[in-house]
């Protein structure tokens, strides 16, 4: 086929051995490692929307046959620093890999082959060694670089540019909260064969700027790979719950106050049914994965306003008489304010931290949107900004407060009657304990100190992603805590 690479170019050096098409190498399983900075406020996940917020990021992928792993460092918030891994092990099983803290956790049942091959893809090598074992995936091939290629599960098609045998760029869409259906592209320069350098931008926008590099593992690390973590026996889910499903429950809060659970895994909200209507807490949306070449939603086929046009249906059915009179985005992270167009689109009132609701109303109401309801009724979105304390008729009060080490500004929403605290992503905790988690203890221990100042005592804290319901009280054992008196020396 004209155009494609000499079989050459294809065959790359692997530590001395030889690494060919999608095999592994004759000394065990290469790793592809992308080492650089992720932007997290080009990705809305940072302090404030805006880019150059940049952290230490480490992104590896490890092919072994059919078997892959991905293992990231990295932040995946200003105040959340971790790792973690994930296994794919076709036919149909998933594996979290939890080596510091066993057991795993494998979903099964579930075909996995698709995604375990997004990751694969993003090795630049792996990607030219594809293209040229599946023909049936090239659409076009019009000029001699360019391949235009549709990859099985994935609703856009991917452009890769290849010249001299590399890949030089790869180029789709994807859905993205608070962006709109958006280009997104891996930009592969090649000063250095061993070691490329990436630039994946969405948009214009540089997200990870990154350093590539392969190694062969040890045998015994490769030995020891698929083991399954402390030796003991993973924890099984059902493949459908992988990555994320939706199972929307409603809880009782007392006092016309509820939390509706399941939005998605992981993802709650607050409902109070006040007498002119119902205010929420937050406008879930999806999550685009980018470290997969193409990115992939954690709940396709919903998109961008979907999940939370789904999450009004089932308010609609369960509170029939009722409109739904506001949404209170907590703050400006996408997963949490990225299904405001929904909301806007059922009539509701969107409020939103004063510094952020002008970039939030511009954000969601880009030409780049995709068709959803909102759309359809040629609706815009208005983002009333909030300041200080602001009431909503006599049950429903929002409340800013001061930047923290999670994000610059934040709300709350206080159901009065009920006495009840909804905020995201602040105080997040596991469990009942007295003192906070180690890890987040900075965010922990500051919004305990300002929970104490400026709630009722007998207040009860919920949050978006969590279980527990945290009375007052406890956080001020929290300030007690030595996790709380480090933190305040440290300040
Ligand atoms: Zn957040």
């Amino acid at each position: 086929m004209k155009g494609l690479p000499q079989r050459s170019a294809l065959i790359g050096s692997c530590a001395g051995g030889l690494f060919l098409l999608l095999g592994a190498c004759s000394q065990g399983p290469v790793e592809f490692c992308l080492d650089g900075e992720f932007d997290l406020g080009a990705r809305y996940q940072g302090l404030r929307p805006a880019g150059g917020e940049t952290y230490a990021t480490r992104f590896c992928y490890i092919v072994e046959g059919d078997r892959v792993m991905f293992r990231s460092r990295g932040q995946s918030n200003p105040d959340m620093q971790g790792d973690w891994a994930v296994a794919f092990l076709p036919p149909d099983t998933v594996r979290i890999v939890n080596r510091g803290s066993p057991p795993d956790v494998e979903f099964s049942g579930k075909p996995v082959s698709n995604e375990a091959l997004r990751y694969v893809r993003v090795d630049p090598r792996r990607l030219l060694a594809e293209i040229e074992a599946r023909p049936e995936w090239i659409t076009e091939h019009s000029q001699d670089e360019l391949y235009v290629l549709q990859y099985p599960g994935n609703p856009f098609p991917t452009k890769v540019t290849v010249t001299d045998g590399r890949v030089r760029q790869a180029r789709t869409l994807a859905d993205i909260p608070l962006r709109g259906r958006v280009p997104v592209t891996w930009r592969w320069q090649w000063e250095q064969e061993d070691s490329p350098r990436l630039t994946l931008l969405v948009e214009d926008d540089p997200v990870f700027v990154a350093t590539g590099s392969w190694q062969t593992l040890s045998p015994g690390e490769a030995a020891r790979l698929w083991e399954r973590s402390g030796g003991q026996e993973p924890v099984q889910v059902p493949g459908d719950r992988w990555p994320a499903r939706i199972s929307l429950e409603i809880r009782d809060l007392g006092q016309d106050a509820y939390l509706v659970t399941g939005v998605r895994t992981g993802f709650a909200h607050i409902v109070i049914d006040t007498d002119d209507g119902l205010v929420v807490g937050d406008a879930p949306t999806g999550w685009v994965e980018l470290q997969q070449l193409p990115p992939a939603d954690l709940v396709p086929g919903f998109g961008i306003s979907g999940l939370s046009e789904n999450f009004i249906d089932f308010l609609r059915e369960r509170f029939p008489e009722t409109r739904i009179r506001a949404v209170a985005l907590t703050h400006v992270h996408d997963d949490h304010a990225g299904g405001a167009r929904a909301f806007a689109a059922a009539g509701a009132d969107v409020y939103a931290p004063k510094p952020v609701a002008g970039f939030l109303e511009s954000a969601l109401n880009r030409t780049t949107m995709p068709d959803d309801r909102l759309s359809a009724a040629a609706g815009e979105v208005t983002v009333i900004p909030v300041t200080g304390r602001l009431a909503i008729g006599d049950d429903v009060e929002l409340l800013v407060l001061p930047a923290g080490p999670h994000v610059d500004s934040a709300l709350g929403v206080l159901a009065t009657k009920a006495g009840v605290f909804f905020q995201s992503d602040l105080h997040v905790p596991r469990s009942d304990d007295d003192t906070p988690r180690e890890k987040r203890a900075a965010t922990e221990c500051w919004f305990a100190e300002w929970a104490v100042a400026n709630l009722p005592p007998d207040t009860i804290v919920v949050n978006s992603h969590t279980p527990p319901r945290t009375p007052v009280s406890r956080l001020a054992r929290y300030l007690e805590s030595d996790a709380c008196g480090a933190w305040r020396k440290s300040r």
